[in-house]
């Protein structure tokens, strides 16, 4: 990606900024996809769609089908408002819904914790090698498995 105002939200911020991606695409900010947002946003490591409908369940005062929420998170997916974390099974909220990376994540096989880097050099060295290997539009999914700072301390 070309060289940008690469920013990381949180909080507000965060929320605005995934508002904001979300019009861009034509799309809604709902009051259940807020909700969605807002409950993925609050989790400090990957959800699935049943923790997510879960705690909106808790916040909205009535039960939320896991099902609509995976729906919703596959068009946060699409939307760049979200990443799925494969080796975990759960997503989390992009920081940076405003531009596109390939994402790399760093999960703590102890305590869950994901740590979120954007490397495009390597990511882009990846793409690359898949071209070479003659695949088309590859999208490298880089996920690095290990002991996070806090669990190595404790
Ligand atoms: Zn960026
Ligand atoms: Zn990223
Ligand atoms: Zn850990």
């Amino acid at each position: 990606m070309a060289r940008h105002d690469h920013q990381l939200h949180h909080g507000e911020s965060l929320k605005t900024a995934a508002r904001d991606r979300l019009m861009q695409e034509g799309e809604q900010w709902t009051d259940m996809r807020a909700a969605v947002f807002a409950a993925l946003a609050g989790f400090d490591k990957p959800a699935s769609a049943y923790d997510i409908a879960e705690s909106v369940s808790n916040s909205q005062g009535r039960r939320v089908a896991a099902n609509s929420v995976y729906r919703i998170l596959d068009l946060f997916v699409t939307s760049n408002l979200a990443r799925r974390v494969e080796s975990a099974n759960a997503y989390v909220a992009n920081a940076h819904p405003d531009c596109l990376h390939d994402c790399i994540f760093l999960i703590c096989d102890n305590c869950g914790q994901t740590v979120h880097i954007d490397d495009d050099t390597l990511s882009g060295g990846v793409r690359d090698a898949a071209k070479s290997a003659g695949f088309s539009a590859p999208r490298p999914v880089i996920e690095v498995r290990g002991t996070c700072g806090d669990c190595e301390e404790a």
